[in-house]
């Protein structure tokens, strides 16, 4: 009763990486609370799904396994996730802020009357003071996310409805397994008391699933180009340094939008969220929107030609120059230097 939910994402008997992120933020919120973790894996041949999430600090697994749950439809999810929090009330819910995560979420939290706080940046415990009418609130969630088009960043907060329910994209939390051993609870439930037959009525009957291009998510090194690099043209460039440098190459929104790059590279608060050991930003100027998807970064060396552009603030070395200039140096040199 009253504990942390994390809804995990299957594709076939894997669960997501934005769900064992999640569970890797739901343990410290819970060890916070001092309550327990709970995850929900829905699908279809889950025998043995527990081994993947209970190393995650997991005490409690709800596996719902059955033919119809694997491809993923709204109503047969929506049912067990509403079902199944009636019962257990939890006091908060995390789920990935993905295709499914947009889908599932809204369902659930309209149900349920609780509220839904999608793309989270951040999630935090603390109290709030509702000074008109004289009443503290302990311990409710603070989902954090940036609003008004990333001018300010905003916290959320649910004093009164539970769960307290929230999406958060892949890349954005840090999963960390907490004990290979970690002791946890399994409950297979009969997925016929939770699901009516009538949620089945939706047949997926073919699907495509299209590979990811690039690993930018997990690359090591990024190379970052934004409206600075000028051109297509320029971005090849960039490209030509990331092979170099084993690296990955990403984009600022303005640069996805001027058609210098793949929209599938976008770093950023309506991108990707990286977290490279090292981040090389090209004719970047570094505003909120951008920075949200790469803070994170180990060391970050900002290659520009405006001394004072924001992402100089945020760097570790500054290289104050034209990309004209400086990129191709670079190749140069390390080309020199890997021989
Ligand atoms: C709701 C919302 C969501 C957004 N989401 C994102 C997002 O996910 N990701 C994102 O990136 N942005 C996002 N943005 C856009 C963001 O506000 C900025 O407009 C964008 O990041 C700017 O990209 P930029 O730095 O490449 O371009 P600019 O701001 O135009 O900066 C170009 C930089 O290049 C430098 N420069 C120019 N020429 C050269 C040269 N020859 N050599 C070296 N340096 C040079 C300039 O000095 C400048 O610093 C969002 C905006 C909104 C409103």
């Amino acid at each position: 009763m009253n504990n942390v939910f994390v809804y995990c994402e299957m594709e076939g008997s894997h669960v997501a990486d934005v769900s064992l992120e999640l569970l890797t933020k739901g343990r410290k919120l819970a060890n916070e609370l001092g309550c327990q973790l709970e995850a929900i894996c829905a699908g279809s041949d889950l025998a043995d799904v527990e081994k993947q999430v209970l190393p995650y600090g997991v005490d409690r697994v709800h596996v719902f396994d059955a033919p119809g749950l694997f491809p993923y439809t709204s109503l047969p999810h929506s049912s067990i996730l509403v079902n199944l929090f009636k019962q257990e009330k939890p006091q908060i819910c995390l789920m990935g802020a993905t295709v499914i995560g947009r889908d599932l979420g809204p369902r659930v939290s309209s149900a349920l009357t609780s509220g839904l706080t999608a793309d989270c940046t951040q999630l935090e415990i603390g109290s709030h003071e509702d000074k008109k009418n004289g009443v503290t609130y302990e311990n409710l969630l603070y989902q954090i996310r940036p609003a008004f088009g990333g001018n300010i960043v905003a916290t959320i907060i649910n004093p009164e409805h539970r769960p307290q329910m929230a999406t958060v994209r892949e890349g954005v939390m840090k999963k960390e397994i907490l004990d290979e051993n970690y002791q946890g609870e399994v409950i297979r439930h009969d997925v016929a008391k939770f699901v009516p037959e009538t949620d089945y009525v939706v047949k997926v009957i073919d699907r495509h699933v299209e590979k990811a291009k690039h690993n930018l998510k997990g690359a090591p090194i990024v190379i970052a180009g934004g409206y600075g690099m000028g051109s297509k043209e320029g971005f090849d460039m960039l490209f030509e340094l990331a092979k170099e440098l084993h690296a990955e190459v990403g984009a600022s929104r303005a640069a996805v939008d001027a058609g210098f790059c793949d929209h599938d590279r976008q770093i950023g608060q309506t991108g990707v969220t990286v977290h490279p050991k090292l981040y090389i930003a090209c004719g970047i100027s570094g505003q909120i929107q951008h920075i949200a998807g790469m803070q994170d970064a180990g060391i970050i060396i900002s290659v520009n030609n405006d001394e004072n552009a924001p992402i100089n603030a945020i760097a570790d070395y500054v290289i104050n120059g034209t990309v004209e200039e400086v990129i191709p140096k670079m190749i140069k040199y390390y080309k020199k230097n890997s021989k």
